[in-house]
């Protein structure tokens, strides 16, 4: 154990500073000395599970499916495990609908509890409301669900928007940025909190609806172009 505290010690460090570095920066953090190392790495935040995996519990059968797959695909890429289980989970995975003022540009939300560096669990819940409001695809609320995912793992917002942690996310999946983040913060399979007597705290994640691309628009805007072009035909040929 004693071992384990020594090699926790310095990782829990940089990443602190790594995160407030990263807040500080994002505007513009592309154009500093990081553009030359890892540019657009998903920022990770000051906590994490004790070692790369969690238990994460399916309360839900609206949002089932969703979250088995985001589980899947985070799964697949062997950077961190969810182990579905029925109760008793970490890891609380479920949805909600609601358009009030609070919630109605709301896609999804993280709600992590935290002790020192040590993430103890998280709810992560998407809105099925906005969701359908704005017309996100089967595979765009995927996408919600596995950056909600990458929230409960510890991952931050990453400023660019080819990561499934882009803040407003909808049409990306997990980027090698996002995998290569969580690699990196877990490296240390085992990880002692050295801050167990810290109080428990809560942060939370809110994430907004993105418009839908657009399509639809494009198509309205050929109409238009067309019948203004009819009118000035009309116009220039004034009935000689
Ligand atoms: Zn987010």
């Amino acid at each position: 154990m004693k071992k384990a505290e020594m090699i926790a010690i310095p990782q829990v460090s940089s990443m602190v500073v790594v995160a407030a570095v990263t807040a500080m920066l994002s505007c513009c953090i592309t154009q500093t000395a990081f553009a030359h190392t890892a540019p657009h790495m998903t920022p990770f935040s000051s906590y994490r599970y004790n070692v790369p995996n969690a238990t994460i519990q399916l309360s839900d059968h609206k949002t089932k499916s969703l979250w088995l797959a985001a589980i899947n695909k985070w799964n697949g890429t062997h950077a961190f495990t969810f182990k579905i289980v029925k109760s008793g989970a970490q890891i609380h995975a479920d949805s909600f609908s609601s358009l009030s003022k609070t919630y109605s540009t709301t896609t999804g939300i993280t709600y992590s509890k935290i002790c020192g560096s040590q993430l103890l669990s998280a709810h992560v819940r998407l809105n099925n409301a906005s969701l359908g409001k704005y017309k996100y695809t089967t595979a765009q609320r995927t996408n919600v669900a596995e950056h909600e995912l990458g929230h409960a793992m510890g991952l931050l917002h990453n400023p660019n928007a080819k990561s499934v942690m882009y803040y407003k996310n909808r049409y990306v999946s997990i980027q090698p940025v996002d995998v290569s983040a969580i690699q990196k913060d877990y490296r240390f399979l085992e990880f002692s909190d050295t801050f167990g007597s810290s109080p428990v705290q809560e942060h939370t994640f809110y994430d907004p609806v993105t418009p839908q691309k657009a399509t639809i628009q494009a198509d309205s805007l050929n109409v238009l172009t067309h019948s203004t072009t009819h009118i000035d035909f009309t116009k220039v040929n004034p009935g000689k």
